[in-house]
C-alpha cells in the first residue's frame, strides 16, 4: 500500500486528489489529511478515506471536528504546528495543495522525512525555491510538479535531452478579463474577478488567473522547477486551455502537451508516476474542438509578467517579498479597499522599495528569513494599499 497524506484536502486540488485515491481505497493508506473551516467535509473525507489523522489550520474549529470524529478513532488536530506536524509522519507520497506561503513549512517537512512532494503549492516554490529544492537533494526526495503547465513540461521532457531545449512556452487561459476594454479592468469586482472561463479552481488562483499574477508564479515556478534560463521562458494566452505548455528544441521542433482541463490528470500522473493509468477525464474530440487560438500577452493588460521577470532577475529573497505582497494586495482587493488594478500597483511599490533597502540579498537561504521577508512584504503591502485606497 503507498502511505499518503493530502494538506489542503478540502480545496480544489484536495477534492480532486480524494476523488482519485477514494477510487482505489485498497491501493492506498492514508495518513493525514489537513483543511480549513470546513470541517464538515474535512471529517467526511477522513472518515470516507479511513485517515489516520484530520487537522485544520484553525484551532477555533478542534472542538468542533473532534466531535465530528468522535467514535471513529481518526486523531485530531488544530493550528499551523500541528499540520507541520503531521507532514513530519512517514508517508510515501504527500499531495501539497494548501493554498499561499502556508504551503511551506508543511511542504518542508515532508521533504526531511524523504516523502516524495507533488506540488500544486506553486507560492512555495516562488517565495523559497532554493530552499525546497536544496532541502529535497539533501534527503533524496523528489519534487513533482501537479501545475498543469510544468505537469505538461515535465511529460513532454520525457525521454529528451534537456541541452537541446532551445525554449518552454507555458500557456494562459487569459482569466476572466482577457477580452475586458482595458479602461474597464479598474471597475472589475471580486466576483467577476473570481470566475473563470475553463477552470473550476479555488478563489484565490481564479482571481490570479485574471491578473495574471498566476502565471507570473508559473514563470518562476517552471525556472525554479527545470532550471531554465528566464530568457528560455515564454507565455502564451490560449484560450482553450488544452494546449498546457510546449517544449521549443533545438531542431525547431514543438513538443506540445494537449489534455482536457481537468487537474486529475496532472495530479493522477504524479500519483501514480513513473507509470501511466487510467483516469476519470474526458478523452479530448479534437475535430468537435476545432480550432486552437495562441495571442501574445499584453503586458499593459497583465503587468504581473513583467514583475516576474523583475522578480527573476533580482533572485534572492525577491520571490518571498513578490509572493507576500501578492498575497497581501489581495486581500485588499477582495476586501473591496483597492482595485483590481491596484494589486500591480501595490506588489511593485513594494518590490522596489525593499530592493533599494538591500532587504532582497540572502547567500544561502533559510527559513528564517524567508518567514522575517514574507512578514515584511506582508505589512508593506497594506500599508501601500492603505495609501492607495486614501487617495482614492
Ligand atoms: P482552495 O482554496 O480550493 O483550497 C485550499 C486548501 O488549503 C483548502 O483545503 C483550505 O482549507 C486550505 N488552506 C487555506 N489556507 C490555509 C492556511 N493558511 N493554512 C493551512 N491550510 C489552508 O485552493 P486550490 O485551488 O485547491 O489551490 C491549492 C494550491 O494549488 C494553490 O497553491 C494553487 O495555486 C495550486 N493550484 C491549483 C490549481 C487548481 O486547479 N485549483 C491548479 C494549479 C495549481
Ligand atoms: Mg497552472
Amino acid at each position: 500500500m503507498k502511505r499518503v497524506s493530502i494538506f489542503g484536502s478540502t480545496g480544489s486540488i484536495g477534492e480532486n486528489t480524494v476523488d482519485l485515491i477514494a477510487r482505489a481505497p485498497e491501493e492506498y493508506e492514508v495518513v493525514a489529511l489537513s483543511g480549513g473551516r470546513n470541517i464538515a467535509r474535512l471529517a467526511e473525507q477522513a472518515i470516507s478515506l479511513n485517515a489516520k489523522l484530520a487537522v485544520t489550520c484553525f484551532p477555533e474549529y478542534k472542538q468542533d471536528l473532534a466531535e465530528l470524529l468522535s467514535g471513529t478513532g481518526i486523531e485530531v488536530a488544530a493550528g499551523p504546528m500541528a499540520i507541520a506536524e503531521a507532514a513530519e509522519r512517514p508517508v510515501d507520497w504527500v499531495m501539497s495543495a494548501i493554498v499561499g506561503a502556508a504551503g511551506l513549512v508543511p511542504g518542508l517537512k515532508a521533504l526531511e522525512q524523504g516523502a516524495t512532494l507533488a506540488l500544486a503549492n506553486k507560492e512555495s516554490l516562488v517565495c523559497a525555491g532554493e530552499l525546497l529544492m536544496r532541502t529535497a537533494r539533501a534527503n533524496k526526495a523528489d519534487v513533482l510538479p501537479v501545475d498543469s503547465e510544468h505537469s505538461a513540461v515535465w511529460q513532454a521532457l520525457v525521454g529528451e535531452d534537456i541541452s537541446a531545449v532551445e525554449r518552454v512556452i507555458i500557456t494562459a487561459s487569459g482569466g476572466a478579463f482577457r477580452d475586458w476594454p482595458l479602461e474597464d479592468l479598474p471597475k472589475a469586482t471580486p466576483e467577476q474577478a473570481s470566475t473563470h472561463p475553463n477552470w473550476d479552481m479555488g478563489q484565490r488562483i481564479t482571481v490570479d488567473s485574471a491578473s495574471m499574477f498566476n502565471k507570473s508564479l508559473e514563470l518562476i515556478e517552471t525556472r525554479e522547477f527545470f532550471g531554465f534560463d528566464p530568457r528560455q521562458i515564454e507565455v502564451l494566452v490560449h484560450p482553450q486551455s488544452l494546449v498546457h505548455a510546449l517544449i521549443g528544441f533545438n531542431d525547431g521542433g514543438l513538443m506540445a502537451h494537449v489534455g482536457p482541463a481537468d487537474m486529475r490528470h496532472a495530479i493522477g500522473y504524479a500519483l501514480h508516476y513513473p507509470h501511466r493509468r487510467s483516469l476519470p477525464v474526458e478523452r479530448l474530440d479534437l475535430a468537435r474542438i476545432g480550432k486552437l487560438e495562441f495571442r501574445e500577452p499584453s503586458e499593459a493588460r497583465w503587468p504581473a509578467l513583467r514583475l516576474a521577470r523583475e522578480v527573476m532577475a533580482m533572485r534572492g529573497l525577491a520571490g518571498a517579498v513578490f509572493n507576500a505582497a501578492k498575497e497581501r494586495a489581495m486581500d485588499s482587493f477582495l476586501a473591496r479597499e483597492i482595485r483590481f488594478t491596484d494589486m500591480a500597483v501595490v506588489v511593485e511599490e513594494v518590490l522596489s522599495a525593499m530592493e533599494g533597502e538591500n532587504a532582497l540579498k540572502c547567500d544561502r537561504m533559510c527559513l528564517e528569513d524567508v518567514i522575517e521577508t514574507d512578514h515584511v512584504a506582508r505589512m508593506r503591502a497594506a500599508e501601500a494599499a492603505a495609501r492607495i485606497n486614501m487617495d482614492a
